[in-house]
């Protein structure tokens, strides 16, 4: 087995040489999604403040094939939750995920997108996106600097680059089972509802574990309007 890949890559690298490259469809189109993402052009809270960074001159996230934000989510391949997501703001998160061209990719950026961060116990913050959306990758820090989010994109590429079109182990959008769309919860008087999507996320089974199912844990405040 090992001679015989042994002799198609110096097959290849003869081929090579000679200027008759030899690749899978596969790996060509992994190639070309992996170094043309089009993220969407939004940020929540501090965090988008260093994705900004990323994009300008010093850090030039442009390098890597990653720099075209696109305001339309329908030309958009990357949604990178860059800051805190409040209840508020969530449905129009999930909403702007389901109709953002497919295949599609969601980074998780800081603390606040990953998991509510400082605001976790908040009663208006969600405890992290990855309750209503599915997240490839997830970028610490509060915030992370703008090297991190380099990092994650090149992660990110990695990623697709080793996707699989068909068979077991297939990427999302050439799953038929995976939904491209997500159910967008509404903000009602007493939290989201329904307050996590059970496909993505279950809350933790451990009956002892503090309340933490994304709904809110005290009573919500009077408004006055
Ligand atoms: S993780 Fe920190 S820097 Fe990022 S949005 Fe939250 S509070 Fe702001």
């Amino acid at each position: 087995m090992t001679t015989m890949g042994t002799t198609d890559e110096s097959l290849r690298q003869d081929l090579a040489r000679r200027g008759v490259h030899v690749t899978s469809l596969e790996s060509l189109y992994n190639w070309g999604r992996a170094h043309s993402l089009w993220p969407l052009q939004f940020g929540l809270a501090c965090c988008a403040i260093e994705m900004i960074a990323a994009t300008m001159a010093r850090h030039d996230l442009a390098r890597f094939g990653a720099e075209v934000f696109r305001p339309s989510p329908r030309q958009a391949d990357l949604m990178i939750v860059a800051g805190t997501v409040t209840k508020k703001m969530a449905p129009m998160v999930v909403r702007l995920y389901n109709q953002m061209a497919n295949p599609k990719y969601v980074i998780a950026m800081g603390a606040c997108a990953i998991s509510g961060g400082p605001f976790r116990e908040g009663y208006n913050v969600l405890r992290g996106i990855d309750r209503y959306l599915p997240v490839d990758l997830y970028i610490p820090g509060c915030p992370p600097r703008p090297e991190a989010l380099l990092h994650g994109v090149i992660r990110l590429q990695e990623l697709i680059r080793g996707e699989k079109l068909s068979g077991p182990g297939r990427s999302r959008a050439a799953d038929p089972a995976v939904p491209g769309e997500y159910p967008i919860p509404n903000y009602g008087p007493a939290g989201l509802r329904p307050p996590f999507n059970p496909d993505l996320w279950q809350p933790p089974s451990d009956p002892d574990a503090a309340p933490d199912d994304g709904s809110d844990a005290v009573t919500p405040r009077e408004t006055t309007a």
